[in-house]
């Protein structure tokens, strides 16, 4: 008798870069900052907890899977990865058993970081309130963290202001990999990220700007271009490519132009939208 496959899904939550982007000229591809999970049976695997978590919460009260082993990864600090941690702490049940993987930053581990955000007055419950119930996990960019028999972590340094990592799960069904925040020298992709790229089922790059913002006024602010995006996928030979971290300005026809640019150089390319949903 031959095995059914596991499901295995990802969907993304928030799409968005740097600030949430709410409006009508965004509302196709979505407002919410970086949140993308993968769920496997009852390993659910979610990177970054930008607004969009928040999604992600709402789903999880009618999702066919009741109580999933959840483990958060977090690329980086900065606000839009972040934003939502607070509130996804405090939905019910969600810190129950959580575990949380990141770095840690100038000394501080990533608990003491997180009880930052959490601390008065700028947020009126304070992260101790429920980190009894949560695990706080220290990673290094180019740990591996193994998740189970069928799934496996690896991470990879990214090139971002005050650093961030990137993550790679490898399932039965195929590789996700995770680039948020990474910004490519001018001189050529960076040849770390494409090898850890390589032959991935599934890409979500960082494509926050054109090739020409990239090289002007936000060189140095940490991010790729579409057009980077694209040839790293090609050059590192996957299968889709989901171009994310989109700029707050960009609007949902601009982002469909960058999308058809894009296809140009690497036509497995595919805009991530709040209402992706895809099987590995
Ligand atoms: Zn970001």
């Amino acid at each position: 008798m031959a095995l059914s496959r596991v499901r295995t899904e990802v969907r993304f939550w928030g799409v968005r870069g740097s600030m949430p982007a709410p409006g009508p000229h965004t509302v196709r591809v979505g407002g919410n900052t970086t949140c993308v999970s993968l769920q496997m049976d009852q390993e659910l695997l979610v990177f970054d907890a930008g607004t969009g978590i928040c999604r992600l919460d709402t789903f999880m009260q009618t999702a066919p899977v009741k109580d999933p082993n959840r483990r958060l990864f977090l690329s980086h600090y900065h606000w839009d990865h972040i934003w939502g941690l607070p509130f996804h702490c405090l939905a019910p049940g969600q810190a129950n058993g959580l575990e949380v993987f990141g770095e840690a930053k100038d000394g501080l581990s990533v608990d003491q970081i997180l009880a930052k955000q959490m601390a008065a007055p700028i947020f009126p419950v304070p992260l101790e309130t429920v980190s009894r119930d949560m695990h706080f996990n220290t990673v290094r960019g180019g740990d591996p963290i193994p998740v189970n028999a069928d799934l496996a972590v690896t991470t990879c340094t990214m090139r971002h202001p005050q650093g961030a990592i990137g993550y790679r799960v490898q399932t039965p069904g195929g590789s996700l990999c995770v680039i948020t925040d990474h910004e490519h020298p001018d001189e050529g992709l960076s040849e770390d990220v494409v090898a850890f790229a390589r032959g991935a089922t599934v890409v979500v790059h960082d494509a926050q700007y054109s090739p020409e913002e990239k090289k002007g006024p936000k060189k140095g602010w940490g991010h790729s271009s579409w057009e980077e995006a694209a040839r790293l996928a090609k050059a590192a030979g996957v299968e889709r490519l989901f171009l994310s971290h989109h700029d707050p300005a960009r609007t949902d026809d601009e982002l469909q132009d960058v999308l058809q640019r894009a296809r140009e150089v690497f036509p497995g390319t595919e805009l991530a939208t709040e209402s992706t949903v895809l099987e590995l």
